[in-house]
């Protein structure tokens, strides 16, 4: 065992892999800094080609054996892994903060315990998977879903547990067993996810995790002859590099990527509700791949919303993500700030004017003020790359040609989200909106039957519900031929 561990938030934590049931050290560490105050968390083991070779060879030999389980036999393990997750919810929304500068009481209230709810919902929707037939007029067709075998997932930082659990649920309900690729920038949870689904008595190799940089342990285990599954989320230009990996051993693989998502609000919309909406599109900086970022207002209301989103947006408070108030906290890393401040700057250039906002906010060097862009031209480059902070264009619309037009106006198509009261409208325009999710009067309800996933440059494929189980499954038809049998 390992001796390479850290206290964040009074937890301790072991800064290594995790690799057959062990802790295993790597002699390169990465610094990992925390965007809350500066403050050095850890330095973490670094991987590479060594520690994704033993990790998929632990997965590929712990297959067998979780496979031939059934979707029953992993039933009671994967409920006491989900149970691990709850009960030790408060450790982990205090370290996902510390690490990712989240905000505290979002991960202890709703992360946290959706991140349980990815476990236990894809290990109860797996045994509806047996006994599954279609009758044909000569033969029955026994459709099996089959695990794939080892499946490798690579998560983003801005929720780091949350959106690993939103993989291995699936992954190991399906009888799959899984390598994790944390983000270096936030990996400390999914370190303790390991511990958790120990304790919980998921076998050894099952799960593993392999920390590393992503162009090192990441591109490591892509680029591995024996994986049989790439679960990735982040952004659309690693999945342009980790896409062609995938296609040299025709990996099949699953994207869910960035977004530049339209917010739509028609004059007959409830003003209030919408407004507040608008407002929380800042939490979490911004940091959030489904937040609907280019605001789009029809014109014949378009001063008096302005003045409602103006009095909601004053209430996003910038500050601590430990503190209850507040409502925005930092940007992960000084790298991703000058990233945002260089969009900033730029559509400044480009003659965009911030009517609040704009620039780096007196909390802290990390931290960035609630932004919005007004009358943005919308082929500004402000109107059309994901920024991934609290920065929000907006633009007004006289009819709903125009808004969809608009609103289809970029690369992406993760989600959006339309206000109105009229239900004809309504549909007609969302069902005119090319997304992979499209928000009416809500916002970030995601039921995890449902379909989730990106059109355009936001995704390929769907996970979610029956989906998930089609992506990591090898899905067989045993076509039997009717009396055929003594
Ligand atoms: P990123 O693409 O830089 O990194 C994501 C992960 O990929 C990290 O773990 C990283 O280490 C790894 N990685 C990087 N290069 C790699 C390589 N060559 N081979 C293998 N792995 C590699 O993204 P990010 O900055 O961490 O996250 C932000 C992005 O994620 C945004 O675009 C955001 O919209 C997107 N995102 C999408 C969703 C969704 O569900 N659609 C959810 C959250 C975040």
């Amino acid at each position: 065992m390992s001796t390479n561990i850290v206290k964040v938030a009074g937890v301790d934590i072991s800064t290594d892999h995790f690799i057959g049931g062990k802790r295993v050290a790597s002699a390169n560490r990465f610094a990992d800094i925390s965007p809350v105050d500066g403050s050095h968390l850890a330095d973490v083991s670094a991987g590479g080609k060594v520690e994704a070779n033993a990790a998929v060879e632990a997965a590929r030999n712990a297959f067998p054996a979780w496979a031939a389980l059934g979707p029953k036999g992993r039933l009671p393990i994967l409920k006491k892994f989900a149970e691990g997750i709850l009960a030790r919810a408060s450790e982990l929304a205090a370290v996902e903060t510390m690490d990712n500068g989240s905000l505290v009481a979002g991960n202890l209230h709703r992360v946290i315990p959706r991140a349980a709810h990815n476990i236990d919902f894809f290990a109860e929707w797996a045994l509806t998977l047996e006994g599954h037939s279609i009758d044909s007029p000569e033969v029955v067709n026994h459709i099996k879903y089959d695990p794939s075998g080892v499946a490798v997932l690579i998560t983003p930082w801005n929720a780091p547990f949350m959106l690993t659990t939103w993989k291995v649920g699936p992954a190991l309900a399906a009888g799959n067993t899984v390598v994790i690729k944390p983000p270096e920038w936030a990996p400390l949870t999914c370190s303790l996810m390991a511990d958790i689904a120990k304790a919980a008595g998921v076998p050894d190799g099952v799960l593993n995790v392999v920390q590393g940089i992503g162009e090192e342990a990441g591109d490591a285990l892509v680029n591995h002859h024996d994986v049989d599954r790439i679960s990735f989320t982040g952004s659309t230009d690693t999945a342009k590099i980790i896409g062609q990996a995938a296609a040299r051993s025709i990996t099949p693989m699953s994207a869910e990527l960035g977004g530049k998502s339209p917010f739509i609000i028609c004059a007959d919309a409830d003003l209030d509700a919408a407004a507040q909406t608008v407002a929380a599109q800042y939490m979490n900086a911004g940091q959030v791949c489904l937040a609907g970022t280019r605001i789009m207002v029809e014109k014949k209301i378009e001063e008096q919303f302005l003045e409602k989103v103006r009095d909601a947006s004053a209430h996003m408070v910038v500050g601590d993500p430990r503190e209850k108030d507040t409502r925005v906290g930092p940007l992960i890393h000084k790298d991703h700030f000058e990233r945002v401040a260089g969009f900033v700057e730029r559509a400044k250039a480009d003659g965009a004017v911030p009517l609040w906002g704009g620039g780096r906010s007196n909390f802290g060097d990390l931290y960035f003020e609630p932004t919005l862009f007004a009358d943005v031209n919308p082929s500004l480059e402000i109107s059309q790359r994901e920024v991934f902070g609290p920065v929000l264009t907006w633009q007004s619309f006289r009819n709903d040609d125009e808004v969809v037009s608009l609103a289809n106006n970029t690369k992406y198509g993760l989600a959006g989200t339309l206000f109105s009261r009229s239900e004809k409208r309504a549909m007609d325009i969302a069902s005119q909106v090319t997304a992979g999710t499209l928000w009416v009067n809500c916002f970030f309800v995601r039921d995890l039957a449902v379909p989730f996933g990106g059109a355009k440059d936001s995704g390929m494929g769907r996970e979610g519900g029956s989906w998930s189980f089609d992506f990591y499954s090898d899905i067989k038809n045993i076509s039997v031929r009717k009396g055929s049998f003594a």
